[in-house]
């Protein structure tokens, strides 16, 4: 179980954007995937949910090829993509119910999401209508509706006022307790507050994979540490 990562490579024309990555993160872990802009970070996360095609090697998700058994594996994995794609028009409890049907959980389910998200006042707004924030909350709401195993979290607190961050933050930790979870961040608070381990991208190769505090070594924090593997 958790996920199997091995030499994975993607290409766009001659520049690798993945370069023989390869790790694998155990059941409950929650990981921080960092790497300065152009990494990689999202390519690998929309490789692992697969939303791209990537040139070679594997990746193994709960047991699942995400190659030869790609339905099983998307179903055990919810993913908050980077800028939070949503349905602008639609209504917050409308947009769940149709995510509800696509996922095939029933609308019941989405009343709790709801209820866990904190967006049970604001259900019958339009998304369009609803702060940064809160449409953050729906993206998390859309990602945890069918009680995935797995979740994949890209920059989930991108853009967010500090009061916002504090509480998706929160949201984060309530769900990380029962979930495998992959989280791209820049903010290095975030991964000290809710990570156990970091893998660190640059150029499209995995420069570190440790605990937090071995990362962390010699330098006195995680932004030093950052800027020291990656300059
Ligand atoms: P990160 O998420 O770490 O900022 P990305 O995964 O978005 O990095 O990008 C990794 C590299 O791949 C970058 O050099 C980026 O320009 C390139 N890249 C990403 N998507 C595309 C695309 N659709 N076409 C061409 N190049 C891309």
């Amino acid at each position: 179980m958790g996920i199997i990562i091995n030499g994975l490579t993607k290409k766009y024309d001659q520049q690798f954007a993945l370069n023989k990555v390869t790790f694998s993160i155990n059941e409950g872990e929650v990981v921080g995937l960092l790497g300065p802009n152009g990494a990689g970070k999202s390519t690998l996360m929309k490789s692992i949910t697969n939303a791209i095609d990537f040139d070679e090697g594997d990746i193994v998700v709960n047991n699942y090829s995400v190659t030869t058994e790609a339905i099983k594996a998307k179903e055990v994995i919810g993913f908050l993509q980077e800028n939070n794609p949503l349905y602008m028009d639609m209504y917050v409890k409308e947009y769940l119910h149709f995510v509800a049907e696509v996922r095939k959980v029933s609308k019941n389910r989405v009343d709790d999401v709801l209820l866990k998200v904190g967006l049970e006042a604001e259900q019958h707004k339009k998304i369009q209508q609803l702060s940064k924030g809160y449409k953050q909350r729906v993206g998390i709401a859309q990602a945890i509706l069918f009680d995935p195993e797995i979740l994949i979290l890209d920059e989930p607190t991108n853009g967010l006022d500090p009061n916002q961050i504090i509480e998706i933050r929160e949201l984060i930790r309530e769900i990380g307790k029962e979930k495998t979870v992959i989280l791209s961040t820049h903010i290095m608070q975030e991964v000290e507050a809710l990570c156990s381990r970091v893998i660190l991208l640059n150029n499209g190769r995995v420069i570190a994979d440790q605990s937090i505090e071995d990362f962390k070594g010699q330098y006195q924090n995680l932004e030093e540490a950052f800027h020291a593997l990656t300059n």
